[in-house]
């Protein structure tokens, strides 16, 4: 397991930190973002979108649940109440397409059908109001 943490001063570095980061992803990845409401999961996919080179306008797709830009699916669980509703989802099949890279906002709320191999990146406030710290750590 690796970890390494970043400190972000503003919403621009955080872009710019999982910028930098999409380019160790590669397709069949799953990115879990972790970190309360506010704290930059949105943020961060915007980043590895424009890592991946897309040009889409990225934001959370709280009510869709899920949206594709090309190779990226972006999936934000916040509003999922069952597990019913994941299957309902296809969770699991969109954690296995290796088409895709796949980057899960509110992954705790599917933790046990999370992959083990996979990203985690934890946001966190600190004392400093627009500072984030960012833990990546890699499940191999
Ligand atoms: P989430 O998806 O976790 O709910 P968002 O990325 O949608 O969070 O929102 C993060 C908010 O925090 C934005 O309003 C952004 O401007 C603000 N912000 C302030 N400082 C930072 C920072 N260092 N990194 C990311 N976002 C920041
Ligand atoms: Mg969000």
């Amino acid at each position: 397991m690796k970890h390494k943490t970043y400190n972000s001063r503003s919403e621009k570095e955080t872009q710019k930190i999982a910028k930098d980061f999409a380019g160790r992803l590669v397709p069949g990845d799953v990115v879990c973002l972790y970190g309360d409401l506010g704290f930059g999961k949105t943020t961060f996919t915007k980043g590895i979108a424009a890592g991946l080179g897309i040009q889409d306008r990225i934001i959370s797709p709280t009510f869709t649940i899920i949206r594709k830009h090309g190779v990226l699916q972006h999936v934000d669980l916040y509003r999922i109440e069952s597990r019913e509703q994941l299957t309902a989802l296809g969770f699991e099949e969109i954690l296995e397409d290796q088409d895709a890279i796949t980057v899960v906002e509110w992954p705790e709320q599917a933790y046990d059908l999370l992959p083990k191999k996979r990203w985690d990146i934890r946001l966190e406030l600190t004392l400093i109001e627009k500072d984030r710290e960012i833990i990546i750590t890699q499940h191999e």
